[in-house]
């Protein structure tokens, strides 16, 4: 499989250049990034030199380097263009980053079934936070009060983040009864309560020496369930990155959250 890593000179970027470095079967055929340009990504990546250098033209390293998949973790603000490049490119997708909105997401699936693209889309690629969104919205019919708080580092620009997004979504599907009405609050601080979705109260906290973590909080009659999930660094996504390259041969179309591909 010849795979383009796009943000390869990122956080992320970098942990997927050595993931797919690891696989044999997966061939590292070109990068792409605005920063570190020129530079070889393995000496970037203390893996030694790897003859593969990062180039900031997208469309030109997809069809130069003949690739069959760009892996993109870069930022909200570019990411729907680098799938516009690559759709036009015909290459398949695994995305990571986060930001994509419903409409975006509903421009993709278009785009991708009028091309024959295939696309795997998560927000979360670490097996622990998918199970907890499902443990999450197991409980959501249980409990009629919930809240989420989740927290990242301080670089990340987009909030709240996209997996708290979807356990909301998928809290509010599950329960089948509607969000209780919300007592008339007095917020001495603004917002200070937190953004709300669904009728449940989410919290962004962006602090150095976080990851990625997230708590959902329910609430009942004297007791409190609190499912909880840690990323403490960032190779806690590289197995469903991995998975998800190998699965794109399987599935049809695009696919959105690592919990439909899992086995
Ligand atoms: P980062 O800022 O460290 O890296 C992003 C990289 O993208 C940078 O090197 C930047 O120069 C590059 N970039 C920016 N614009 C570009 C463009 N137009 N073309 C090519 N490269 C470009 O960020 P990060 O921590 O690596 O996170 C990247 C994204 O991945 C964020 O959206 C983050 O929320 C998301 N993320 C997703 C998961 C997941 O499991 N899905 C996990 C962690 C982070």
């Amino acid at each position: 499989m010849r795979v383009v890593i796009c943000g390869a000179a990122g956080n992320m970027g970098r942990e997927v250049v050595r993931a797919v470095n690891a696989e044999e079967d997966i061939q590292l055929v070109g990068t792409v990034d605005t920063y570190e340009v020129g530079k070889d990504i393995g000496t970037l990546c203390a893996l030694g030199e790897l003859g593969v250098k990062v180039n900031s033209d997208l469309e030109k390293t997809l069809k130069e380097s003949q690739a069959e998949v760009m892996i993109d973790f870069t930022s909200p603000f570019v990411v729907m263009n680098n799938i516009e490049i690559a759709l036009s490119c015909g290459v398949d997708l695994v995305v990571g980053t986060t930001g994509i909105t419903s409409v975006d997401l509903q421009n993709i699936k278009k785009a991708a079934a009028e091309k024959g693209i295939k696309a795997i889309i998560a927000p979360n690629f670490a097996l622990g936070a998918v199970l907890m969104m499902k443990f999450s919205s197991m409980a959501a019919k249980y409990f009629k009060d919930v809240e989420v708080i989740e927290l990242h580092h301080d670089n990340k620009i987009d909030a709240p983040s996209g997996t708290a997004l979807k356990t909301v979504q998928m809290i509010a599907e599950e329960r089948g009864f509607q969000a209780p009405e919300k007592l008339d609050e007095i917020e001495k601080v603004p917002n200070v309560r937190g953004g709300e979705l669904e009728g449940i109260n989410m919290h962004s906290v962006r602090l150095p020496g976080l990851v990625a973590h997230q708590q959902v909080i329910f609430g009942g009659l004297g007791q409190t369930l609190t499912i909880k999930h840690d990323s403490i660094n960032r190779t806690s996504f590289m197995p469903g990155v991995i998975m998800a390259l190998r699965k794109l041969e399987e599935i049809e179309g695009v696919v959105y959250g690592l919990e439909n591909i899992i086995t």
